[in-house]
């Protein structure tokens, strides 16, 4: 998979629609404080990106982290 989800996890609030929605099951809830997105298993997909009430996390290239 060339993309994956990256989570602002400053600004996140740990609500955990985004974990509801993944198809794959990569996004767990680190520690009760945000959102933390599994790289074997998300294949970017964007579905959590949509559905963030604050829109923190966005669908970027591989390679960029
Ligand atoms: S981009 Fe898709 S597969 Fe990856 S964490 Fe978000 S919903 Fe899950
Ligand atoms: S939907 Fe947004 S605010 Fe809620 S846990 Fe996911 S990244 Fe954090």
């Amino acid at each position: 998979m060339k993309k994956i989800a990256v989570v602002d996890r400053a600004r996140c609030v740990a609500c955990g629609a985004c974990r509801k929605v993944c198809p794959r099951t990569a996004i767990t809830m680190y520690k009760g404080c945000y959102a933390e997105i599994d790289r074997e298993k998300c294949v970017g997909c964007g579905l959590c990106a949509k559905t963030c009430p604050g829109t923190l996390i966005e669908i970027v290239e591989r390679g960029e982290v």
